[in-house]
């Protein structure tokens, strides 16, 4: 075997199509039964991307893309997973696959340079290479409340939700969280429950996705136009079709600027949030006048106004989290079945057997939904004891902040290839990934030419790297607020410090400065 790579999502299985190419010998070690990663996982009523369906599927295949016809505009979870066991099936992958095979450590061994894999089971496998294919959202956290082992009615963290769902008709639903996922599921539950009590800590921005189906003639037209679509993703900071307008805030009457926002709330997608004006996410001037638009949009949305006051968030502006995209979010708040708890004003002191404590009292809960979110992007490598030559541990390295170069090796861990790790330009995300494998591709290919068998970052170029991260992510508003971007987790001990663990320089300069290193034979990695 040459390499190994963890994860069956997006990222490991268009490394495992790539190193075949290369004549290697490759093995996938899945946690899940199936393949599919994040959508194999997330399959809580509602889940959908809000990524534009045709910019998000693999690019890499003419025939894939042929064959493939997204239902809807922005596809719902099933049949992303439909799509990604379609790709597995259709490029023979699974023979390569393992699944129900859960990845707990991984060792370096030098002489001859090799990493040993343990699974759950106490298994073990080795290969020259591993690939981690994690995925920056698979460590889900519950929420640190006292007493959730009592509830006696039915309890689930959205991204383990059960295959044969769960049944809320007429049912008392408690809901803990106002995230992205919290939005979805709050919108699509909301008609069938008896009754629905939303506990928000935090409240969101958020707004229309504006999704519908896709029409035959809708059809045609994407197929023919795959080369100017991708060709679109590649020239955004993104890889979103979306781009910010070169002009700021201040560059147009307020009459026109207003007129700005309306067109982007009406169009579907990232628009509003990613091809707003220039200076929205980066001058706080700019973005207080952005904030207060929206503002007013939840009140036009919600009639209680009390209720429209609690969902207005006070502690970032728009855009400064990532922008939950909504289809009729705020309008349940209009349903009597549905409640708002805001526990900042009534905090909960435990859940019971029968739902949620608050200081005002209780909840009487029949299901109780924890869409309490992720330990984002380093907790899949914190989770797993992940070590180097000498026993160096990457949970210790990364303890305070992430050091890598280009976020796919980091200093001291050699022949660990992260696919989608820390420091990588990120939006679009299956754009992200093909890219990033395929710049892993070559660098393994160039080791296959050369016969090098160990490869490790220079220490040098990590720092270099690292800090351009922190360089560009300096000034961004988003970096003054908690979020699972900015590596804040209250659930997870030690996880409530900011940290950089995106790239915010851009794809385009991230996919320049990967194209530079490879064009100049890689100098800035040891071989041997
Ligand atoms: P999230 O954005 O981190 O939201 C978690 C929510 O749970 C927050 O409202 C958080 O409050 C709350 N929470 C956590 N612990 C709590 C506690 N102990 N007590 C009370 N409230 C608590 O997680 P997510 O909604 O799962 O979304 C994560 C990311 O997944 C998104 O940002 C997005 O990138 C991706 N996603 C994408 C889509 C899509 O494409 N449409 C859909 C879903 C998710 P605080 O804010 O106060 O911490």
């Amino acid at each position: 075997m040459d390499a190994i790579i963890i994860g069956a999502g997006i990222a490991g299985m268009y490394q495992l199509y790539r190193l075949r190419e290369l004549g290697l010998k490759a093995q996938v070690f899945e946690a899940g039964s199936d393949v599919g990663g994040t959508w194999y996982w997330n399959r809580y009523p509602g889940a959908r991307f809000d990524s534009e369906s045709w910019s998000y599927g693999y690019s890499f295949s003419k025939e894939l893309l042929a064959d493939w016809d997204w239902p809807e505009h922005f596809a719902a979870q099933p049949d992303t997973l439909r799509y990604l066991n379609h790709v597995a099936d259709r490029f023979d992958l699974r023979r390569d696959i393992r699944c129900n095979s859960r990845v707990v450590a991984a060792q370096f061994d030098e002489a001859p340079a090799r990493w040993t894999v343990t699974l759950e089971n106490g298994e073990t496998a080795s290969a020259p290479l591993l690939i981690t294919a994690l995925g920056p959202l698979s460590a889900f956290t519950l929420p640190n409340i006292p007493g959730r082992e009592a509830f006696a009615g039915t309890a689930c963290h959205t991204a383990r939700w059960p295959r044969e769902g769960i049944a809320m008709a007429g049912k008392r639903v408690g809901i803990i969280g106002t995230g992205a996922t919290a939005i979805q599921i709050i919108q699509s539950i909301a008609p069938e429950v008896g009754q629905l009590t939303v506990f928000q800590r935090t409240a969101n921005w958020a707004a229309p996705l504006h999704n519908r189906r896709i029409t035959p003639e809708e059809q045609a037209r994407i197929k023919g136009s795959y080369d100017e679509i991708f060709a679109r993703c590649r020239e955004t900071d993104t890889c979103f079709i979306h781009q910010a307008d070169p002009r700021s805030v201040f560059d147009v009457s307020p009459a026109e600027r207003e007129a700005f926002w309306e067109k982007l709330y009406r169009e579907p997608g990232f628009g509003i949030w990613v091809g707003n004006f220039r200076d929205v996410l980066t001058n706080p001037k700019a973005n207080a006048l952005m904030t207060e638009w929206a503002r007013k949009k939840v009140f036009e949305r919600v009639r209680d106004p009390v209720t429209a006051e609690k969902l207005i968030p006070k502690n970032h502006g728009f855009g400064t989290r990532r922008l939950p995209l909504e289809s009729g979010y705020f309008e349940v708040y209009n349903q009597a079945n549905v409640r708002l708890v805001d526990i900042n004003e009534e905090p909960i002191e435990r859940i019971t057997a029968s739902g949620v404590r608050t200081s005002a009292g209780d909840y009487a809960c029949d299901v109780l939904i924890y869409a309490s979110g992720f330990d984002g992007v380093t907790g899949p490598y914190d989770r797993m004891d992940i070590r180097g030559p000498g026993g160096r541990r990457l949970r210790d390295d990364w303890q305070e902040t992430p050091r890598t170069l280009l976020g796919v090796m980091a200093e001291g861990f050699p022949n660990m290839l992260m696919i989608l790790g820390p420091h990588t330009a990120r939006g679009n995300i299956p754009r992200n990934i093909e890219e990033i494998v395929d710049w892993v591709t070559g660098l393994i290919g160039h080791m296959q030419t050369h016969r090098l068998v160990r490869v490790e970052p220079r220490a040098g170029a990590v720092d270099e790297w690292t800090r351009h991260v922190e360089d560009s992510a300096a000034g961004l508003l988003f970096t003054q607020v908690n979020s699972w971007q900015t590596g804040v987790n209250r659930n997870v001990e030690g996880r409530d410090v900011r940290r950089t663990l995106g790239y915010y320089g851009g794809a385009v300069r991230y996919r320049r400065k990967g194209a530079a290193i490879a064009a100049g034979g890689y100098d800035e990695f040891a071989f041997g």
